[in-house]
């Protein structure tokens, strides 16, 4: 069964592990987003694609769910040593993935091309795809100003209060090569258990992204990713309050109107599935707390596909 999946980091990846867990990895092609992309000291850094990439080709720390397993901070503590900023963290083994990959975006090199090319040298069998090659920021605006993505949620630590999302670049953006091809093809297109504001709406914040999904949505589940109204980690139940208006399954389905036709909900948030509307809601525990567990959820989402 070919699987396309839309994903941001930590969430994004261990659901995205889950599949491939029990599918055959060369069928999930994963569509990722690229809006909490930065540059640090000089280098291009891709939080999600990095994350996704690390954790699918078993090179991720497992326990901080992001970053690279053993890792190392030598070249952090010179950067601290010789006074600059360090509240992004960068450890040595994942600064050699930023150093080819901003040397492959100034030679000209697509996003796409050389994230593949790095998906192939870690022995990757799922595909990797940028949502876009194209420039795609997203942007937080609070009562004490408009932040990048990254400056907000790291440096400030999520904390101020978020009045609106802005993808930047979003309305000139086009879909990475593969990306179309993949949501066309796909007998099951699932969204993770991502946040919806800052991980999965930069995605479909490309028009063409959001049309095709929009055009098979009868084949989309997408993951809740929250648990008892609350998020397993991150800003995503403070979000859904405040700009969505709630953190019931309703609200989580409303973040993608007309695009879903099932989501999963944890058991915790059964007693709350009124006004789902014509979203089938599918309930089952959805804490990927280990690989049992993961795998659960994975094939509980796999059952959702129609016959
Ligand atoms: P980021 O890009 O690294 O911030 O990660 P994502 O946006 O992909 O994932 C963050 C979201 O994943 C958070 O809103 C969490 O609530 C959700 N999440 C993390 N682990 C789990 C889990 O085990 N189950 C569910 N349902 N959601 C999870
Ligand atoms: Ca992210």
């Amino acid at each position: 069964m070919r699987i396309a999946v839309l994903a941001g980091g930590v969430g994004g990846a261990r659901f995205v592990q889950a599949l491939a867990e029990v599918v055959p990895p060369s069928d999930v092609t994963v569509i990722a987003n690229v809006g909490d992309d930065l540059e640090v000291h000089g280098l291009h850094v891709s939080p999600d694609l990095d994350t996704l990439l690390y954790t699918l080709a078993g090179l991720g720390d497992e326990e901080r769910g992001w970053g690279r397993a053993e890792e190392t901070w030598n070249a952090l503590d010179t950067i601290e040593r010789l006074g600059a900023e360090t509240w992004f963290q960068l450890g040595d083994r994942d600064l050699g993935l930023h150093l080819v990959r901003t040397e492959a975006l100034r030679r000209g090199e697509a996003l796409s091309a050389l994230t593949e090319r790095v998906a192939r040298a870690v022995g990757l069998e799922a595909g990797l795809l940028p949502a876009t090659d194209d420039r795609l920021r997203t942007r937080i605006r609070t009562p004490a100003g408009e932040f990048e993505f990254q400056e907000w949620f790291v440096a400030r630590g999520h904390r101020d209060r978020v009045d609106a999302v802005v993808y930047d670049g979003a309305a000139e953006a086009k879909p990475a090569p593969g990306v179309l091809e993949a949501i066309e093809a796909a007998e099951l297109i699932a969204i993770a258990p991502s946040n919806p504001f800052v991980s999965i709406g930069p995605i479909l914040a490309v028009g063409e992204i959001r049309a095709a999904v929009e055009r098979r949505h009868e084949r989309v589940v997408a993951v809740s990713p929250l648990i008892g109204g609350r998020a397993v980690k991150g800003p995503a139940d403070r979000m859904l309050r405040r700009l969505a208006g709630g953190t019931s399954p309703r609200h989580v389905a409303g973040c993608y109107p007309g695009l879903i036709d099932a989501l999963v909900v944890d058991e915790a948030d059964a007693d709350d599935l009124d006004s789902l509307g014509d979203v089938r809601p599918i309930v089952t525990r959805t804490l990927m707390s280990d690989a049992d567990a993961r795998r659960r959820l994975a094939e509980t989402a796999l059952g959702a596909v129609p016959a």
